[in-house]
């Protein structure tokens, strides 16, 4: 019979507090890099281990990723949204946990993700003892970092994920140094993200003879300087060219250059307009001469939507607020630039939240860290959060 409550949550996370250390050391002594499928999934097969002992099952997602499932499918679901890898290789050698003696602790993906991790494993397990008929799931990513290729789909399909709300656990960002008191956000939009190789092409000739080629990097430049002119900061569209290369001597005219363009906007909208007026600009020819005219191809290599500010979003933000306040943690809400899972996520049109993980610093560094003791304190805030999203669901 479910018998922990709200009221006697922190309590219940204190005795915890040693096995849930305890699975944050062992995942992060195990390496997880990215670029590793097999570390990953030897990172995976732990958690599997983890999940099995807590009670609840897990089941692979295209193969590499893993859905944990707690409770019995009755009511709304709550999709907590995590991943395994992490982008320290290795060879950095900074697999060790490692507390400082004063509540922080360093160590490879201890903040983005591991800690986060456990925090939803234990959210999980707060739930279990708290009802009877409930739904909660976390998805873990196996190569998050990379902008789950084989996941983003999924993650973007209401009726494949069947979720009603999300969580990201992505690390709670401190605003301002990492301290026992400083505010941490909470995450209600983010900045979408894409990038497109292209490939300039002309006729090369002897730079002797400059009417008999067509020179690729000035109908690259032309491209560069027409796609410069789509930024707008007003809307928070940002278009940069940011590598180039071309040529092959300073005696030809060169017949090849190819340069990399990224943009990142706010909403589907602007990302649909930029993407398609970007895609204008590569594709008209530049330079045109007597028969000739220069073409372009390219490759769409990262596309990560936006995650909205949207009302319905806003409901989680407002319960995370109202928890926080309750439990005289120091939240704020906040909108971040980078992405995550969640902007896949959002694209589903289901509300969501993320920055519900670890209080981190300098991550993706080797400086990574977190402050353990708010980490205890966030899982009473991400469990209360999860608890009034299943039993206030209308
Ligand atoms: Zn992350």
């Amino acid at each position: 019979m479910p018998q922990l409550t709200l009221e006697s949550l922190s309590g219940w996370i204190e005795a915890e507090m040693p096995a849930i250390e305890t699975a944050l050391r062992d995942l992060v002594h195990i390496n997880t890099y990215t670029q590793s499928p097999e570390r990953v999934e030897q990172g995976m097969l732990y958690l599997e281990s983890l999940v099995k002992h807590l009670g609840f099952t897990s089941e692979r997602i295209n193969q590499k990723h893993r859905l944990i499932h707690s409770g019995n499918h009755k009511g709304p679901r709550v999709m907590l949204i995590s991943h395994m890898d992490t982008v320290h290789a290795p060879e950095l050698d900074f697999d060790h946990y490692t507390p400082h003696g004063d509540g922080f602790v360093s160590g490879a993906g201890v903040g983005d993700i591991k800690g986060g991790l456990v925090m939803g494993l234990w959210a999980m397990k707060a739930i279990s003892q708290m009802l009877t008929d409930f739904d909660l799931c976390m998805v873990v990513s196996a190569d998050e970092e990379q902008g789950s290729p084989s996941l983003c789909d999924w993650l973007a399909e209401p009726t494949a994920h069947q979720a009603n709300y999300g969580i990201g656990l992505e690390p709670g960002f401190p605003q301002g140094p990492l301290t026992p008191t400083v505010n941490l956000g909470v995450v209600y939009q983010r900045r979408g993200y894409s990038a497109i190789d292209f490939t300039v092409q002309g006729v090369s000739a002897h730079s002797g003879h400059p009417h008999l080629g067509l020179n690729a990097i000035e109908a690259l430049a032309r491209r560069i300087v027409e796609l410069h002119k789509l930024n707008d900061w007003e809307h928070h569209i940002a278009v940069n060219v940011g590598l180039v290369s071309g040529g092959t001597s300073p005696n030809t005219v060169p017949g090849s250059a190819t340069a990399n363009v990224s943009f990142r906007t706010m909403t589907h909208e602007g990302a649909n307009q930029t993407m398609q007026q970007i895609l204008d600009i590569l594709e008209r020819p530049h330079l045109i001469q007597g028969e000739l005219q220069d073409r372009c191809s390219y490759t769409i290599t990262t596309h990560l939507p936006p995650m909205e500010d949207r009302a319905e979003n806003w409901k989680l933000v407002n319960i995370v607020l109202d928890e926080a306040i309750r439990l005289r943690q120091p939240v704020v809400a906040i909108v971040r630039g980078g992405g995550s899972d969640v902007n896949h996520f959002s694209a589903s049109g289901i509300p969501c939240i993320c920055g519900m993980g670890a209080p981190s610093e300098d991550i993706h560094t080797l400086q990574e860290k977190i402050y353990l003791p708010v980490l205890f304190e966030r899982i009473n805030l991400l469990t209360a959060t999860v608890y009034r999203l299943l039993t206030e669901h209308p």
